[in-house]
Protein backbone atom coordinates (compact mmCIF):
# COMPACT_ATOMS: atom_id res chain seq x y z
CA UNK A 1 0.00 0.00 0.00
CA UNK A 2 1.71 2.87 -0.94
CA UNK A 3 1.16 6.46 1.16
CA UNK A 4 -1.53 7.59 -0.62
CA UNK A 5 -3.03 4.22 -0.12
CA UNK A 6 -3.06 4.11 3.40
CA UNK A 7 -4.19 8.08 4.12
CA UNK A 8 -7.90 7.56 1.64
CA UNK A 9 -8.21 4.21 3.36
CA UNK A 10 -8.04 5.93 6.89
CA UNK A 11 -10.52 8.22 5.59
CA UNK A 12 -12.71 5.89 4.31
CA UNK A 13 -12.92 4.17 7.79
CA UNK A 14 -12.52 6.99 10.09
CA UNK A 15 -15.26 9.44 8.06
CA UNK A 16 -18.99 9.16 10.17
CA UNK A 17 -20.14 9.02 6.71
CA UNK A 18 -21.49 6.22 5.25
CA UNK A 19 -19.24 6.08 1.98
CA UNK A 20 -19.39 3.20 -0.99
CA UNK A 21 -17.67 1.97 -4.07
CA UNK A 22 -19.13 1.10 -6.69
CA UNK A 23 -17.75 -0.01 -10.25
CA UNK A 24 -19.06 0.90 -13.94
CA UNK A 25 -21.51 -1.96 -13.60
CA UNK A 26 -23.12 -0.27 -10.14
CA UNK A 27 -21.37 -3.32 -8.31
CA UNK A 28 -20.45 -2.64 -4.74
CA UNK A 29 -16.47 -2.64 -4.91
CA UNK A 30 -16.00 -0.95 -1.04
CA UNK A 31 -18.38 0.03 2.01
CA UNK A 32 -16.90 1.01 5.15
CA UNK A 33 -18.35 0.30 8.47
CA UNK A 34 -21.24 2.82 8.95
CA UNK A 35 -23.27 0.96 6.47
CA UNK A 36 -23.92 -1.42 9.68
CA UNK A 37 -25.19 1.03 11.84
CA UNK A 38 -27.06 3.26 9.40
CA UNK A 39 -28.62 0.44 7.66
CA UNK A 40 -28.12 -2.35 9.45
CA UNK A 41 -25.86 -4.07 6.20
CA UNK A 42 -22.43 -6.34 7.37
CA UNK A 43 -20.27 -4.59 4.52
CA UNK A 44 -19.07 -8.20 3.75
CA UNK A 45 -22.51 -8.69 2.42
CA UNK A 46 -22.63 -5.91 0.20
CA UNK A 47 -19.56 -6.70 -1.88
CA UNK A 48 -20.11 -7.44 -5.23
CA UNK A 49 -23.57 -7.01 -4.98
CA UNK A 50 -25.63 -4.21 -6.81
CA UNK A 51 -25.50 -0.89 -4.99
CA UNK A 52 -29.53 -0.83 -5.80
CA UNK A 53 -30.08 -3.34 -3.38
CA UNK A 54 -29.97 -0.63 -0.44
CA UNK A 55 -32.56 1.29 -2.37
CA UNK A 56 -36.52 1.38 -2.25
CA UNK A 57 -37.82 -0.94 -5.13
CA UNK A 58 -39.68 2.32 -6.55
CA UNK A 59 -35.79 4.46 -7.35
CA UNK A 60 -34.02 0.94 -8.42
CA UNK A 61 -34.92 1.54 -12.58
CA UNK A 62 -34.59 5.05 -12.91
CA UNK A 63 -31.51 4.87 -10.64
CA UNK A 64 -30.32 1.95 -13.71
CA UNK A 65 -31.57 4.10 -16.08
CA UNK A 66 -29.51 7.17 -14.96
CA UNK A 67 -26.07 5.15 -14.50
CA UNK A 68 -26.57 4.34 -18.13
CA UNK A 69 -27.30 7.39 -19.69
CA UNK A 70 -24.32 8.71 -17.72
CA UNK A 71 -21.74 5.79 -19.11
CA UNK A 72 -22.69 6.36 -22.57
CA UNK A 73 -23.94 10.29 -22.95
CA UNK A 74 -21.79 11.48 -19.95
CA UNK A 75 -24.95 13.10 -19.08
CA UNK A 76 -26.09 13.79 -15.47
CA UNK A 77 -29.54 15.23 -14.99
CA UNK A 78 -29.06 14.97 -10.89
CA UNK A 79 -26.46 18.04 -9.29
CA UNK A 80 -24.11 14.83 -7.53
CA UNK A 81 -22.81 16.84 -4.89
CA UNK A 82 -26.74 16.47 -2.85
CA UNK A 83 -29.31 13.97 -3.80
CA UNK A 84 -31.87 13.36 -1.39
CA UNK A 85 -33.07 9.80 -1.72
CA UNK A 86 -34.59 7.01 1.00
CA UNK A 87 -32.18 4.09 1.99
CA UNK A 88 -33.38 0.84 2.07
CA UNK A 89 -32.47 -0.46 6.02
CA UNK A 90 -31.81 -4.18 6.43
CA UNK A 91 -35.24 -4.40 8.33
CA UNK A 92 -36.66 -3.16 5.39
CA UNK A 93 -37.19 0.79 6.84
CA UNK A 94 -36.43 3.39 4.78
CA UNK A 95 -33.87 5.67 5.97
CA UNK A 96 -33.47 9.64 4.12
CA UNK A 97 -30.61 10.26 3.05
CA UNK A 98 -28.89 13.15 1.60
CA UNK A 99 -25.85 11.50 -1.10
CA UNK A 100 -22.96 12.93 -2.93
CA UNK A 101 -21.47 11.44 -6.10
CA UNK A 102 -18.42 11.12 -6.73
CA UNK A 103 -15.99 9.36 -9.90
CA UNK A 104 -12.72 8.39 -10.43
CA UNK A 105 -10.41 5.86 -12.68
CA UNK A 106 -7.76 3.73 -11.31
CA UNK A 107 -6.01 1.19 -13.49
CA UNK A 108 -8.19 2.17 -16.40
CA UNK A 109 -11.35 1.45 -15.09
CA UNK A 110 -13.96 3.86 -14.01
CA UNK A 111 -14.92 4.11 -10.54
CA UNK A 112 -18.22 5.74 -8.57
CA UNK A 113 -18.22 6.97 -4.89
CA UNK A 114 -21.22 7.58 -2.79
CA UNK A 115 -21.12 9.53 0.54
CA UNK A 116 -24.34 9.01 2.38
CA UNK A 117 -25.40 10.85 5.23
CA UNK A 118 -27.86 9.93 7.27
CA UNK A 119 -30.74 12.64 7.54
CA UNK A 120 -34.03 11.61 9.07
CA UNK A 121 -32.97 13.66 11.79
CA UNK A 122 -32.78 16.54 10.14
CA UNK A 123 -35.73 15.43 8.16
CA UNK A 124 -37.87 14.86 11.16
CA UNK A 125 -37.02 18.38 12.86
CA UNK A 126 -37.60 19.82 9.31
CA UNK A 127 -41.22 18.37 9.41
CA UNK A 128 -41.88 19.18 13.06
CA UNK A 129 -40.96 22.57 12.77
CA UNK A 130 -43.05 22.70 9.59
CA UNK A 131 -46.02 21.01 11.60
CA UNK A 132 -45.67 23.11 14.82
CA UNK A 133 -45.49 26.24 12.15
CA UNK A 134 -48.80 25.29 10.80
CA UNK A 135 -50.36 23.78 13.92
CA UNK A 136 -49.13 27.23 15.94
CA UNK A 137 -51.06 29.78 13.58
CA UNK A 138 -54.26 27.29 13.49
CA UNK A 139 -54.51 27.17 17.06
CA UNK A 140 -53.38 30.65 18.07
CA UNK A 141 -56.59 31.80 16.29
CA UNK A 142 -58.95 32.07 19.47
CA UNK A 143 -61.62 33.22 17.20
CA UNK A 144 -62.06 30.05 15.37
CA UNK A 145 -64.30 27.04 17.46
CA UNK A 146 -61.53 25.11 18.29
CA UNK A 147 -63.06 21.74 18.29
CA UNK A 148 -62.88 22.63 14.42
CA UNK A 149 -59.11 23.58 14.83
CA UNK A 150 -58.13 20.52 16.98
CA UNK A 151 -59.58 18.06 14.14
CA UNK A 152 -57.62 20.42 11.31
CA UNK A 153 -54.82 19.92 13.66
CA UNK A 154 -55.12 16.15 13.59
CA UNK A 155 -55.45 16.10 9.45
CA UNK A 156 -52.20 18.07 9.90
CA UNK A 157 -50.43 15.90 12.04
CA UNK A 158 -51.31 12.87 9.90
CA UNK A 159 -50.33 15.02 6.63
CA UNK A 160 -46.52 14.63 8.32
CA UNK A 161 -45.07 13.76 11.40
CA UNK A 162 -47.39 10.59 11.96
CA UNK A 163 -49.92 7.92 10.51
CA UNK A 164 -52.53 8.33 13.15
CA UNK A 165 -53.61 11.08 15.23
CA UNK A 166 -56.56 11.54 17.80
CA UNK A 167 -57.51 14.15 20.05
CA UNK A 168 -59.71 13.05 23.36
CA UNK A 169 -60.74 16.23 25.28
CA UNK A 170 -62.10 16.06 28.96
CA UNK A 171 -65.80 16.28 29.58
CA UNK A 172 -67.88 17.59 32.09
CA UNK A 173 -67.99 14.83 33.80
CA UNK A 174 -64.41 13.73 34.05
CA UNK A 175 -64.50 11.65 31.27
CA UNK A 176 -62.71 11.66 27.75
CA UNK A 177 -64.66 12.56 24.56
CA UNK A 178 -62.67 11.43 20.96
CA UNK A 179 -62.74 15.07 19.57
CA UNK A 180 -60.98 13.80 16.57
CA UNK A 181 -59.52 10.70 14.51
CA UNK A 182 -57.39 11.57 11.62
CA UNK A 183 -55.61 8.78 9.08
CA UNK A 184 -55.24 9.54 5.44
CA UNK A 185 -57.27 6.44 4.95
CA UNK A 186 -61.05 7.29 5.45
CA UNK A 187 -61.41 3.65 5.66
CA UNK A 188 -59.33 3.17 8.65
CA UNK A 189 -60.90 6.26 10.24
CA UNK A 190 -64.30 4.53 10.39
CA UNK A 191 -62.66 1.38 11.56
CA UNK A 192 -60.68 3.42 14.99
CA UNK A 193 -64.28 5.18 15.30
CA UNK A 194 -65.97 1.75 15.54
CA UNK A 195 -63.36 0.35 17.93
CA UNK A 196 -63.43 3.10 19.94
CA UNK A 197 -66.90 3.15 20.30
CA UNK A 198 -67.54 -1.10 20.64
CA UNK A 199 -64.39 -1.28 23.57
CA UNK A 200 -64.00 2.28 25.01
CA UNK A 201 -60.78 2.60 26.78
CA UNK A 202 -60.59 1.81 30.41
CA UNK A 203 -60.56 4.89 32.44
CA UNK A 204 -57.78 3.82 35.29
CA UNK A 205 -55.78 2.38 32.42
CA UNK A 206 -52.01 2.41 33.09
CA UNK A 207 -51.68 3.36 29.47
CA UNK A 208 -52.57 5.75 27.12
CA UNK A 209 -54.73 9.15 26.94
CA UNK A 210 -56.98 8.24 30.33
CA UNK A 211 -53.13 7.49 31.92
CA UNK A 212 -51.70 10.57 30.37
CA UNK A 213 -55.01 12.97 31.36
CA UNK A 214 -54.21 11.78 34.78
CA UNK A 215 -50.92 11.85 35.27
CA UNK A 216 -50.50 14.88 33.36
CA UNK A 217 -47.53 13.72 31.88
CA UNK A 218 -46.62 12.35 28.37
CA UNK A 219 -45.87 9.07 27.28
CA UNK A 220 -44.04 7.57 24.87
CA UNK A 221 -43.54 4.04 23.27
CA UNK A 222 -41.44 3.55 20.13
CA UNK A 223 -41.85 -0.08 20.05
CA UNK A 224 -45.45 -1.34 20.82
CA UNK A 225 -44.71 -5.15 21.67
CA UNK A 226 -46.84 -8.31 20.39
CA UNK A 227 -47.81 -8.61 23.89
CA UNK A 228 -49.03 -5.41 24.86
CA UNK A 229 -52.12 -5.63 21.63
CA UNK A 230 -52.91 -8.65 22.96
CA UNK A 231 -52.95 -7.90 26.47
CA UNK A 232 -55.24 -4.94 25.72
CA UNK A 233 -57.75 -6.64 23.20
CA UNK A 234 -60.75 -7.44 25.12
CA UNK A 235 -61.78 -10.37 22.72
CA UNK A 236 -60.33 -12.07 19.96
CA UNK A 237 -62.48 -9.82 17.49
CA UNK A 238 -60.91 -7.03 19.33
CA UNK A 239 -57.54 -8.59 18.94
CA UNK A 240 -58.19 -8.71 15.21
CA UNK A 241 -59.12 -5.26 14.60
CA UNK A 242 -56.24 -3.88 16.80
CA UNK A 243 -53.79 -6.06 14.45
CA UNK A 244 -54.92 -5.14 11.22
CA UNK A 245 -54.38 -1.61 12.57
CA UNK A 246 -50.64 -2.57 12.90
CA UNK A 247 -49.85 0.40 15.43
CA UNK A 248 -45.60 0.44 15.97
CA UNK A 249 -45.23 3.40 17.85
CA UNK A 250 -47.19 5.90 19.51
CA UNK A 251 -46.85 9.35 21.96
CA UNK A 252 -49.27 10.94 23.60
CA UNK A 253 -49.23 14.63 25.38
CA UNK A 254 -51.74 16.40 27.68
CA UNK A 255 -53.42 19.49 26.19
CA UNK A 256 -52.33 21.52 29.18
CA UNK A 257 -52.68 25.29 29.69
CA UNK A 258 -53.46 27.67 32.91
CA UNK A 259 -52.37 24.47 35.32
CA UNK A 260 -55.76 22.68 33.53
CA UNK A 261 -55.96 19.39 30.99
CA UNK A 262 -58.35 19.96 28.46
CA UNK A 263 -57.65 16.14 26.94
CA UNK A 264 -54.88 14.56 25.23
CA UNK A 265 -53.47 14.59 22.14
CA UNK A 266 -52.55 10.89 20.31
CA UNK A 267 -49.92 10.82 17.26
CA UNK A 268 -49.35 6.98 16.16
CA UNK A 269 -46.81 5.16 13.59
CA UNK A 270 -48.06 2.37 11.53
CA UNK A 271 -47.81 1.29 8.33
CA UNK A 272 -44.74 3.98 7.59
CA UNK A 273 -42.77 1.96 9.39
CA UNK A 274 -41.84 5.35 11.32
CA UNK A 275 -41.44 4.81 15.12
CA UNK A 276 -41.50 7.88 18.02
CA UNK A 277 -38.53 8.47 19.74
CA UNK A 278 -37.19 10.33 22.70
CA UNK A 279 -36.20 13.15 20.01
CA UNK A 280 -39.93 13.58 19.27
CA UNK A 281 -41.19 14.16 23.16
CA UNK A 282 -40.75 17.71 22.87
CA UNK A 283 -42.51 18.20 20.10
CA UNK A 284 -46.04 16.82 20.86
CA UNK A 285 -45.43 18.72 24.48
CA UNK A 286 -45.08 21.94 22.80
CA UNK A 287 -48.24 20.91 20.46
CA UNK A 288 -49.88 19.85 23.76
CA UNK A 289 -49.36 23.38 24.94
CA UNK A 290 -50.49 24.94 22.37
CA UNK A 291 -53.74 22.87 21.91
CA UNK A 292 -54.36 23.37 25.87
CA UNK A 293 -53.69 27.38 25.03
CA UNK A 294 -55.90 27.18 22.05
CA UNK A 295 -59.01 25.25 24.42
CA UNK A 296 -58.00 28.20 26.72
CA UNK A 297 -57.95 30.82 24.88
CA UNK A 298 -61.39 29.51 23.35
CA UNK A 299 -62.54 29.57 26.68
CA UNK A 300 -61.53 32.74 27.77
CA UNK A 301 -62.62 34.28 24.63
CA UNK A 302 -66.16 32.52 25.43
CA UNK A 303 -66.21 34.28 28.63
CA UNK A 304 -65.45 37.45 27.54
CA UNK A 305 -67.84 37.44 24.80
CA UNK A 306 -70.67 36.65 27.77
CA UNK A 307 -69.11 39.03 30.45
CA UNK A 308 -69.52 41.57 27.30
CA UNK A 309 -73.27 40.87 26.59
CA UNK A 310 -73.77 40.71 30.20
CA UNK A 311 -72.00 44.31 31.03
CA UNK A 312 -74.16 45.37 27.76
CA UNK A 313 -77.26 44.19 29.26
CA UNK A 314 -76.23 46.11 32.55
CA UNK A 315 -75.53 49.39 30.75
CA UNK A 316 -78.51 49.18 28.95
CA UNK A 317 -80.37 48.61 32.40
CA UNK A 318 -78.15 51.16 33.99
CA UNK A 319 -79.58 53.61 30.50
CA UNK A 320 -83.42 52.97 31.12
CA UNK A 321 -82.62 53.05 34.79
CA UNK A 322 -80.65 56.89 34.25
CA UNK A 323 -83.70 57.81 32.25
CA UNK A 324 -86.25 56.63 34.43
CA UNK A 325 -84.82 58.61 36.97
CA UNK A 326 -84.07 61.93 35.48
CA UNK A 327 -88.45 61.46 34.82
CA UNK A 328 -88.58 61.42 38.02
CA UNK A 329 -86.36 64.14 38.84
CA UNK A 330 -87.96 66.31 36.14
CA UNK A 331 -91.24 65.66 37.74
CA UNK A 332 -90.22 66.16 41.02
CA UNK A 333 -88.96 69.64 40.31
CA UNK A 334 -92.07 69.75 38.27
CA UNK A 335 -93.54 69.01 41.84
CA UNK A 336 -90.78 71.26 43.82
CA UNK A 337 -92.16 74.25 41.95
CA UNK A 338 -96.04 73.75 41.93
CA UNK A 339 -95.32 73.22 46.21
CA UNK A 340 -93.28 76.46 46.26
CA UNK A 341 -96.16 77.82 44.41
CA UNK A 342 -98.66 76.66 46.56
CA UNK A 343 -96.77 77.72 49.72
CA UNK A 344 -96.42 81.03 48.42
CA UNK A 345 -99.60 81.48 47.81
CA UNK A 346 -100.72 80.36 51.20
CA UNK A 347 -97.76 82.79 52.57
CA UNK A 348 -99.65 85.72 50.58
CA UNK A 349 -103.28 84.35 52.08
CA UNK A 350 -102.04 84.21 55.32
CA UNK A 351 -100.96 87.44 55.10
CA UNK A 352 -103.95 88.77 53.87
CA UNK A 353 -106.06 86.57 56.24
CA UNK A 354 -103.85 88.20 59.19
CA UNK A 355 -104.48 91.43 57.99
CA UNK A 356 -108.18 91.05 57.62
CA UNK A 357 -108.27 89.41 60.61
CA UNK A 358 -106.55 91.94 62.85
CA UNK A 359 -108.97 94.65 60.62
CA UNK A 360 -112.00 92.50 61.55
CA UNK A 361 -110.73 92.47 65.32
CA UNK A 362 -110.19 96.42 65.75
CA UNK A 363 -113.42 96.73 64.20
CA UNK A 364 -115.00 95.10 66.45
CA UNK A 365 -112.61 96.51 69.43
CA UNK A 366 -114.04 99.48 68.37
CA UNK A 367 -117.39 98.48 67.62
CA UNK A 368 -118.11 97.44 70.41
CA UNK A 369 -116.50 100.24 72.53
CA UNK A 370 -118.60 102.48 70.89
CA UNK A 371 -122.26 100.37 71.33
CA UNK A 372 -121.21 100.25 75.17
CA UNK A 373 -121.25 104.50 75.44
CA UNK A 374 -125.12 104.62 74.28
CA UNK A 375 -126.15 101.48 76.24
CA UNK A 376 -124.90 102.83 79.36
CA UNK A 377 -126.44 106.03 78.56
CA UNK A 378 -129.89 103.22 78.17
CA UNK A 379 -128.75 102.03 81.53
CA UNK A 380 -128.26 105.55 83.18
CA UNK A 381 -131.70 106.55 82.10
CA UNK A 382 -133.75 103.35 83.28
CA UNK A 383 -132.21 103.78 87.00
CA UNK A 384 -133.32 107.66 86.17
CA UNK A 385 -136.71 106.46 85.46
CA UNK A 386 -136.98 103.70 88.48
CA UNK A 387 -136.00 106.33 91.22
CA UNK A 388 -139.13 108.30 89.95
CA UNK A 389 -136.72 110.98 89.09
CA UNK A 390 -139.14 111.87 86.62
CA UNK A 391 -142.44 111.48 88.08
CA UNK A 392 -144.59 108.35 89.65
CA UNK A 393 -144.58 105.36 87.61
CA UNK A 394 -147.39 103.10 86.76
CA UNK A 395 -147.22 99.10 87.55
CA UNK A 396 -147.05 98.63 83.99
CA UNK A 397 -144.25 101.26 83.45
CA UNK A 398 -142.62 99.38 85.91
CA UNK A 399 -142.39 96.15 84.61
CA UNK A 400 -141.44 97.61 81.27
CA UNK A 401 -138.59 99.18 82.28
CA UNK A 402 -137.97 95.80 84.34
CA UNK A 403 -137.81 94.07 81.03
CA UNK A 404 -135.75 97.27 78.78
CA UNK A 405 -133.20 96.52 82.13
CA UNK A 406 -132.81 93.08 81.69
CA UNK A 407 -132.58 93.33 77.76
CA UNK A 408 -129.53 95.73 78.09
CA UNK A 409 -128.57 93.88 80.42
CA UNK A 410 -127.53 90.97 77.98
CA UNK A 411 -126.70 93.53 75.25
CA UNK A 412 -124.24 94.38 77.59
CA UNK A 413 -122.68 91.20 78.38
CA UNK A 414 -122.56 90.18 74.42
CA UNK A 415 -121.02 93.26 73.60
CA UNK A 416 -118.68 92.66 76.70
CA UNK A 417 -117.80 89.48 74.77
CA UNK A 418 -117.29 90.39 71.56
CA UNK A 419 -115.19 93.08 73.13
CA UNK A 420 -113.00 90.42 74.72
CA UNK A 421 -112.65 88.06 72.15
CA UNK A 422 -111.52 91.24 70.36
CA UNK A 423 -108.76 91.77 72.47
CA UNK A 424 -107.72 88.26 72.75
CA UNK A 425 -107.68 87.52 69.31
CA UNK A 426 -105.99 90.65 68.96
CA UNK A 427 -103.00 89.60 71.60
CA UNK A 428 -103.89 93.18 73.36
CA UNK A 429 -104.56 91.47 76.85
CA UNK A 430 -102.42 92.29 79.80
CA UNK A 431 -101.65 89.19 81.94
CA UNK A 432 -100.95 89.85 85.94
CA UNK A 433 -99.27 86.44 86.76
CA UNK A 434 -99.48 85.61 90.75
CA UNK A 435 -100.26 82.89 92.71
CA UNK A 436 -103.59 81.83 92.64
CA UNK A 437 -105.43 79.66 94.88
CA UNK A 438 -107.67 77.71 92.65
CA UNK A 439 -110.49 76.55 94.83
CA UNK A 440 -110.00 79.60 96.35
CA UNK A 441 -111.32 81.11 92.73
CA UNK A 442 -113.95 78.43 92.58
CA UNK A 443 -115.83 79.22 95.87
CA UNK A 444 -115.83 82.68 94.93
CA UNK A 445 -117.70 81.84 91.47
CA UNK A 446 -119.94 79.20 93.23
CA UNK A 447 -121.02 82.57 95.03
CA UNK A 448 -121.99 84.62 92.33
CA UNK A 449 -124.00 81.85 90.55
CA UNK A 450 -125.65 80.01 92.96
CA UNK A 451 -128.96 81.99 92.58
CA UNK A 452 -128.73 80.52 88.81
CA UNK A 453 -128.44 77.15 90.11
CA UNK A 454 -131.04 77.63 92.59
CA UNK A 455 -133.47 79.63 89.35
CA UNK A 456 -132.36 76.39 87.62
CA UNK A 457 -133.86 73.68 89.34
CA UNK A 458 -130.43 72.02 89.85
CA UNK A 459 -128.06 70.63 92.25
CA UNK A 460 -124.35 71.42 92.83
CA UNK A 461 -121.97 70.02 95.24
CA UNK A 462 -118.69 70.82 95.20
CA UNK A 463 -115.65 68.73 96.46
CA UNK A 464 -113.03 70.07 98.76
CA UNK A 465 -109.15 69.46 97.46
CA UNK A 466 -108.21 69.42 100.63
CA UNK A 467 -104.93 71.46 100.40
CA UNK A 468 -105.05 74.46 98.36
CA UNK A 469 -103.73 74.55 95.12
CA UNK A 470 -101.72 76.84 93.89
CA UNK A 471 -101.43 78.17 90.41
CA UNK A 472 -99.49 80.81 88.44
CA UNK A 473 -102.34 82.64 86.61
CA UNK A 474 -104.09 85.61 86.01
CA UNK A 475 -107.01 85.53 89.00
CA UNK A 476 -109.42 87.85 86.93
CA UNK A 477 -108.70 85.39 84.09
CA UNK A 478 -109.11 82.84 85.77
CA UNK A 479 -112.59 83.03 86.96
CA UNK A 480 -113.77 84.37 84.08
CA UNK A 481 -113.32 80.85 82.53
CA UNK A 482 -114.68 79.42 85.04
CA UNK A 483 -117.75 81.58 85.07
CA UNK A 484 -117.87 80.81 81.60
CA UNK A 485 -117.93 76.64 81.89
CA UNK A 486 -120.10 76.78 85.08
CA UNK A 487 -122.79 79.09 83.43
CA UNK A 488 -122.79 77.27 80.01
CA UNK A 489 -122.94 73.90 82.92
CA UNK A 490 -125.84 75.63 84.19
CA UNK A 491 -127.19 76.34 80.72
CA UNK A 492 -127.04 73.22 79.21
CA UNK A 493 -128.34 70.64 82.26
CA UNK A 494 -132.05 70.79 82.27
CA UNK A 495 -134.02 70.50 85.79
CA UNK A 496 -133.30 68.11 88.37
CA UNK A 497 -129.63 67.77 87.08
CA UNK A 498 -126.33 67.60 89.30
CA UNK A 499 -123.72 70.07 88.90
CA UNK A 500 -120.03 68.69 90.52
CA UNK A 501 -117.02 70.89 90.71
CA UNK A 502 -113.76 70.30 92.26
CA UNK A 503 -110.02 70.89 92.05
CA UNK A 504 -106.76 68.47 92.09
CA UNK A 505 -103.28 68.75 91.16
CA UNK A 506 -100.64 66.53 89.36
CA UNK A 507 -96.91 67.17 89.72
CA UNK A 508 -96.91 69.42 87.01
CA UNK A 509 -100.35 71.23 87.19
CA UNK A 510 -103.09 72.55 89.04
CA UNK A 511 -106.92 71.71 87.75
CA UNK A 512 -110.30 72.79 88.01
CA UNK A 513 -113.06 69.95 86.25
CA UNK A 514 -116.77 71.22 86.01
CA UNK A 515 -119.16 68.17 85.85
CA UNK A 516 -122.39 67.94 84.48
CA UNK A 517 -125.19 65.70 83.85
CA UNK A 518 -126.51 67.75 81.08
CA UNK A 519 -127.03 66.92 77.53
CA UNK A 520 -123.67 66.46 76.39
CA UNK A 521 -121.78 66.99 73.13
CA UNK A 522 -121.42 64.75 70.24
CA UNK A 523 -118.33 63.55 70.08
CA UNK A 524 -117.25 65.43 66.32
CA UNK A 525 -118.15 68.56 67.99
CA UNK A 526 -116.08 68.34 71.09
CA UNK A 527 -113.11 70.56 68.98
CA UNK A 528 -115.64 72.64 67.23
CA UNK A 529 -117.28 74.16 70.18
CA UNK A 530 -113.93 75.87 71.09
CA UNK A 531 -113.92 77.73 67.57
CA UNK A 532 -115.50 81.10 67.93
CA UNK A 533 -119.17 81.60 66.86
CA UNK A 534 -119.89 77.87 67.76
CA UNK A 535 -123.10 76.79 69.27
CA UNK A 536 -123.86 73.03 68.90
CA UNK A 537 -127.57 73.10 70.62
CA UNK A 538 -128.91 76.03 68.91
CA UNK A 539 -132.42 74.84 70.80
CA UNK A 540 -130.70 74.85 74.16
CA UNK A 541 -129.53 78.51 73.98
CA UNK A 542 -132.48 80.88 74.56
CA UNK A 543 -132.22 83.97 73.37
CA UNK A 544 -129.96 86.31 75.03
CA UNK A 545 -127.89 83.68 76.51
CA UNK A 546 -124.35 84.56 74.69
CA UNK A 547 -122.50 84.80 71.20
CA UNK A 548 -120.88 81.06 70.62
CA UNK A 549 -117.47 83.40 72.25
CA UNK A 550 -116.95 81.97 75.61
CA UNK A 551 -114.92 79.07 75.06
CA UNK A 552 -113.07 80.26 72.62
CA UNK A 553 -112.02 83.10 74.51
CA UNK A 554 -112.04 80.74 77.66
CA UNK A 555 -109.37 78.61 75.78
CA UNK A 556 -107.42 81.38 74.37
CA UNK A 557 -107.14 82.77 78.07
CA UNK A 558 -106.00 79.16 79.25
CA UNK A 559 -103.38 78.59 76.60
CA UNK A 560 -102.07 82.55 77.61
CA UNK A 561 -101.30 81.52 80.62
CA UNK A 562 -99.10 78.43 79.95
CA UNK A 563 -102.48 75.83 80.84
CA UNK A 564 -105.22 74.48 78.80
CA UNK A 565 -109.08 74.16 78.59
CA UNK A 566 -110.31 70.36 77.77
CA UNK A 567 -113.90 69.13 77.10
CA UNK A 568 -114.83 65.23 77.67
CA UNK A 569 -118.64 64.38 77.03
CA UNK A 570 -120.68 61.30 76.31
CA UNK A 571 -124.23 62.85 74.60
CA UNK A 572 -127.49 62.58 76.73
CA UNK A 573 -125.21 61.60 80.24
CA UNK A 574 -123.21 64.86 80.53
CA UNK A 575 -120.03 66.78 80.17
CA UNK A 576 -116.77 67.51 81.86
CA UNK A 577 -114.98 70.79 81.34
CA UNK A 578 -110.87 70.81 82.74
CA UNK A 579 -109.36 74.10 83.04
CA UNK A 580 -105.63 72.95 83.51
CA UNK A 581 -102.56 76.01 84.54
CA UNK A 582 -98.98 75.61 85.67
CA UNK A 583 -98.71 74.72 89.70
CA UNK A 584 -96.91 77.36 91.15
CA UNK A 585 -92.70 76.50 90.92
CA UNK A 586 -93.44 74.56 87.58
CA UNK A 587 -92.47 75.78 84.49
CA UNK A 588 -95.89 76.86 82.06
CA UNK A 589 -96.87 73.60 79.86
CA UNK A 590 -97.15 75.21 76.85
P1 LIG B 1 -122.31 80.11 74.25
O1 LIG B 1 -122.43 79.48 75.61
O2 LIG B 1 -122.35 81.56 74.33
O3 LIG B 1 -123.13 79.51 73.22
P2 LIG B 1 -119.72 78.95 74.38
O4 LIG B 1 -118.52 79.19 73.57
O5 LIG B 1 -119.56 79.14 75.82
O6 LIG B 1 -120.82 79.85 73.78
O7 LIG B 1 -120.22 77.53 74.10
C1 LIG B 1 -120.26 77.08 72.76
C2 LIG B 1 -121.24 75.92 72.60
O8 LIG B 1 -120.74 74.77 73.29
C3 LIG B 1 -122.55 76.13 73.26
O9 LIG B 1 -123.42 76.85 72.45
C4 LIG B 1 -123.02 74.69 73.47
O10 LIG B 1 -123.60 74.22 72.28
C5 LIG B 1 -121.76 73.94 73.77
N1 LIG B 1 -121.58 73.77 75.23
C6 LIG B 1 -120.77 74.46 76.04
N2 LIG B 1 -120.80 73.96 77.29
C7 LIG B 1 -121.63 72.88 77.26
C8 LIG B 1 -122.10 71.94 78.27
N3 LIG B 1 -121.69 72.01 79.57
N4 LIG B 1 -122.97 71.01 77.89
C9 LIG B 1 -123.40 70.91 76.62
N5 LIG B 1 -123.01 71.78 75.64
C10 LIG B 1 -122.14 72.77 75.97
Amino acid sequence: MNEDDAKYRSLFESTPDLVIIMDEAGLVVAVNDSVKRDLGYEPDDLIGKPLSQIMPERYRARHAAGVRRYLTSGKRNLDWRSIELPALAVDGREIPMTIAFGEFTEGGKRFFTGILRDFSAEKKMSETLAFLATAGSELADVELDYQATLRKLAETAVASVADWCTVDIVTKNGGLERLAVAHADPAKVSLARELATRYPSDANASRGPHHVVRTRSSELLTEIPPELVEASAKDARHLELLKSLGLRSYLIAPLMADGRVYGAITLVQAESGRRFTDADVPMIEELGRRAGLAINNAELHQEALEANKTLETQATELEQQTEEAQALTEELEAQTDELQNVVGELQRKTQEADASNKAKSEFLASMSHELRTPLNAIGGYVELLEMGLRGPLSDEQRADLQRIKLNHNHLLGLINDVLNFAKVSAGRLEYRIETVALDQVLKDCEAMLLPQIHAARISYSYKECGEAVLVEADREKVQQILLNILGNAIKFTPEGGALTAFCDQTDAVGRVCVKDTGIGIEPDKLEAIFEPFVQVNRAFNQPGHGAGLGLSISRSLARAMGGDLVAESEPGCGSTFTLTLPRTGHTALV
